[in-house]
């Protein structure tokens, strides 16, 4: 399939310094958990890959069990690169990761040099890539020395196969840890991927200052609460076909009429500001300058073209971050 870029793809986004790295990611970036796995209509997976691209995303998230079946997000992503935008591979950033469980043992979950090494070549060979840009360890684990794991990243940028290496739902305190040994092995820690939304405010209780203190990036997943904070449930009905109707992730019993009447009002302060409700999350997010880029979802270009729009209006101002902080009190 025949695919060329948007010329003026670089026009209308921005793109933040990664921490203190060399690496810069765009403002928004396009995550693969949801909609790109062998149950999900390819052609729509590339669409939106490819609008993402066209309007300056230079950044793809995956992980080892993104699906399902797990390791079906990453074939899909791969069969994407090699319809045309593999002509773009030096203009694109892609992250993948381990540690969720992945294949059956004692080698195929949590955080050892044994899994971690295997699971990055088959997320390779998934992708047709000789190299993934960011190789993360996808959750802390319990019993593996961290040193462990740590050696093994730096191990797997030793050997060519990632340029950067993260980590993801780490405490402040295991991400302090967990920086400090990769800086002594001479391999620095680029970036941590974890929560963050209007909804979910924990990584403001320390973390944020940790990557902030150590020259870390910061990227935010579920930036929209799985969808929450977009129009899709403002009605009060459950659309078929949503996160919330399949169940398993967002549960439709979560959405209270509490929530709902935060949802909305949080819904007037961004049509005030003539923007929506996914728009205003998207630059509560961008508020802080320690976080290099949002990781959004999306089940299609239109979705994903909608988030985008939020580029196009100004930062948030003073007086709408007090408005949402008052909301978000109640
Ligand atoms: P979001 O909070 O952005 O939720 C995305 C979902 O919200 C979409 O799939 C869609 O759901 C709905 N949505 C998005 N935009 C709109 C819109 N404009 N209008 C209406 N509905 C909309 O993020 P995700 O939870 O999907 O996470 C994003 C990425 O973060 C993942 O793909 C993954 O890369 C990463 N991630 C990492 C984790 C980790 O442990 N490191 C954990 C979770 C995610 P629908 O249409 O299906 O209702």
């Amino acid at each position: 399939m025949v695919y060329t870029a948007n010329e003026n793809r670089y026009g209308a986004m921005n793109y933040r310094r990664c921490g203190k790295s060399g690496l810069k990611l765009p403002e928004i970036s396009l995550g693969l958990w949801h909609n790109f796995g062998g149950v999900d209509r390819y052609e729509t997976g590339r669409e939106t890959v490819l609008a993402a691209f066209d309007a300056g995303v230079t950044h793809f998230d995956l992980a080892n069990n993104y699906g399902p079946p797990p390791g079906s997000a990453e074939i899909a992503f791969g069969r994407i690169l090699k319809d045309g935008l593999g002509a773009y591979r030096d203009e694109i950033t892609v992250s993948t990761k381990a540690g969720y469980g992945m294949w059956p043992g004692p080698y195929g979950d949590l955080g050892s040099r044994k899994y971690l090494t295997a699971s990055l070549d088959a997320s390779l060979k998934r992708m047709g890539l000789d190299y993934v840009d960011v190789f993360y360890h996808h959750r802390p684990d319990p019993d593996t020395p961290l040193e462990e794991t740590m050696t093994a990243l730096a191990d797997i940028v030793r050997r060519g196969k990632a340029l950067y290496v993260g980590v993801s739902n780490y405490d402040p305190e295991q991400t302090a840890r967990a920086v400090s040994v990769l800086r002594s092995l001479g391999v620095p820690c680029l970036i941590h991927q974890a929560s963050y939304s209007m909804l979910n405010r924990r990584i403001e209780d320390g973390l944020l200052d940790v990557l902030g203190k150590e020259g870390v990036g910061c990227i935010c997943f579920s930036p929209l609460a799985q969808g929450l904070l977009t129009d899709r449930y403002l009605s009060g009905s459950i659309p078929e076909g949503s996160r919330a109707s399949r169940g398993e992730f967002l549960k439709p019993d979560s959405i209270t009429p509490e929530l709902l009447a935060k949802l909305r009002a949080l819904n007037d302060i961004a049509k005030a500001g003539g923007r929506t409700l996914a728009a205003l999350a998207i630059w509560w997010i961008l508020r802080d300058s320690r976080i290099t880029s949002v990781l959004v979802g999306a089940s299609s270009s239109a979705q994903l073209r909608e988030n985008l729009a939020a580029l196009s209006r100004p930062a948030l101002s003073n007086e709408e971050l007090e408005r949402i902080e008052e909301i978000l009190r109640r």
